[in-house]
């Protein structure tokens, strides 16, 4: 029988990489909540009209990448490819927009793209995603941007990102030079790589950011968008960048920085890094101040951006950033053998963790000789094994062995790397030791 496997592009998260996404996850949710943002969190199944109408329909998500299907009441459904579509609806449905209140949220979890798998971008990849609502005015743009910075330094990749930044305009601004765009590259409509030439008449400034080598060589001579930014954006893109330059953060200007999504305006930036190879971008994102009043609402500014956990997760690894404390490994592991010594072993164990609620403590379960249970102990990568027998059960006493003597200074001087103590003193003593 063919072994069933998961999708192509959709991982599992194993046991020895949850500790990291763990930490990440805890990093992030910290940094984000000490700005003041909350959870929110939506289903990952939505009408497929809430992504068309805001994403775009010509864009490369919602003509190519999108997992739509009619569900069985024939009503066509999508898996969310992005979260900002999502937010904006349940903030709209709960209320959360009305009598322009300002929310600073955020959530993160899965997201469903159908692209070509490989290094860095997959079909089900994961997002931590922030938004706020409310407020126009350029200092939430520079706020945000703090925030991603303080959260590279907290994670320690603060040296291996850097920030780009652009302002692509009003609506107008961009319909004026949406035109000048076109009519420049009509003229070398021949020069054009494939998918440039199909996307000069349905999103011709993506094109922009075409990695095809001739056509960034033929938009070194294209109009700048900088050039036709209305007066309102020139003066919000000035009052960010004199924001993030008094708060010492670093960027450089990329004028061809113009994001996938229809539903930008003025801000833009990307964190990228040099580590990842072609999938360069962790986090990304941009002011939307039309996409509530797209979806029905009311108009309301807003501005937000979605980083890549796992892109993230593989940075912290390549970096090796990660500090020893998100070890999935046990701290101490009870060793027992015996009738008597199990009995004794469970209500010892339970007395520690009533006093040492931070200790991770493995109790063997399952039995076996006192050798093939140091053997696991060992390999659990613990620092101490508790060890137990019946004899020791009798006399109300256990011992404390220390495993990892290859550690310099692990092992107490003068001991022989294993002390008996009485089960009440057991819980102080590894206090002593942890
Ligand atoms: P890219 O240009 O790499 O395709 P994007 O512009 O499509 O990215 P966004 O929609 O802005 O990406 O999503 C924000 C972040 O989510 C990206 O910067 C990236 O870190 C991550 N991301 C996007 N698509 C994928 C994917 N298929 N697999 C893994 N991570 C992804
Ligand atoms: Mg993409």
């Amino acid at each position: 029988m063919a072994k069933i496997q998961s999708l192509r592009g959709m991982n599992d998260l194993l046991p020895a990489d949850s500790s990291l996404w763990q930490y990440l996850e805890r990093i992030v949710s910290d940094v984000l909540s000490r700005y003041g943002y909350q959870e929110i969190r939506f289903p990952i199944l939505e009408q497929t009209e809430l992504f068309k109408r805001s994403i775009g329909e010509v864009t490369d998500i919602v003509e190519k990448e999108m997992y739509t299907f009619d569900d069985r009441n024939g009503e066509s459904v999508t898996m969310r490819p992005e979260g900002t579509a999502s937010c904006v609806r349940a903030c709209m449905q709960n209320s959360l927009l009305d009598n322009q209140q300002i929310q600073r949220l955020w959530y993160a979890g899965p997201m469903f793209r159908y692209e070509r798998p490989q290094k860095g971008r997959l079909r089900q990849f994961h997002q931590i995603g922030v938004e706020t609502f409310g407020i126009a005015s350029a200092d939430i743009d520079a706020e945000i941007i703090m925030m991603t910075a303080r959260l590279w330094k907290e994670l320690g990749i603060e040296e291996h990102v850097s920030l780009q930044l652009n302002s692509i305009g009003s609506l107008q601004a961009r319909a004026d030079y949406r035109q000048a765009l076109v009519d420049y590259l009509q003229q070398h409509f021949d020069k054009l790589d494939e998918d440039s030439q199909r996307r000069l008449e349905s999103n011709p400034l993506r094109i922009l950011d075409s990695k095809n080598a001739d056509t960034q060589v033929l938009l070194d001579g294209a109009p700048l968008l900088a050039d036709y930014l209305d007066e309102d954006s020139q003066q919000h893109f000035a009052k960010l960048k004199s924001l993030l330059d008094t708060a010492g953060i670093n960027y450089e200007v990329n004028p061809r920085l113009v994001r996938g999504l229809d539903y930008y305006n003025k801000t833009v930036f990307e964190w990228i890094t040099d580590q990842l190879g072609a999938q360069g971008t962790v986090c990304a994102g941009g002011r939307y101040d039309g996409l509530v009043e797209q979806l029905g609402g009311k108009s309301t500014p807003a501005i937000g951006f979605g980083m890549g956990i796992e892109r993230l997760c593989l940075m912290l690894q390549e970096l090796k950033v990660l500090p020893d404390t998100i070890s999935a490994a046990p701290d101490v592991y009870f060793v027992v053998a015996g009738e008597k010594a199990e009995l004794s072993a469970f209500q010892l164990s339970e007395q520690i963790r009533d006093t040492l609620p931070g200790l991770k403590l493995q109790l063997h379960c399952g039995g076996g000789s006192f050798k093939s249970q140091f053997k696991k102990a060992d390999k659990s990568g613990a620092r101490i094994a508790l060890v137990m027998g019946d004899n020791e059960a009798e006399q109300g006493l256990v011992n404390i062995k220390w495993l990892r003597k290859e550690v310099e200074g692990e092992q107490p001087e003068g001991e022989s790397g294993q002390q008996t103590v009485e089960n009440n003193v057991v819980a102080e003593k590894l206090a002593e030791i942890f």
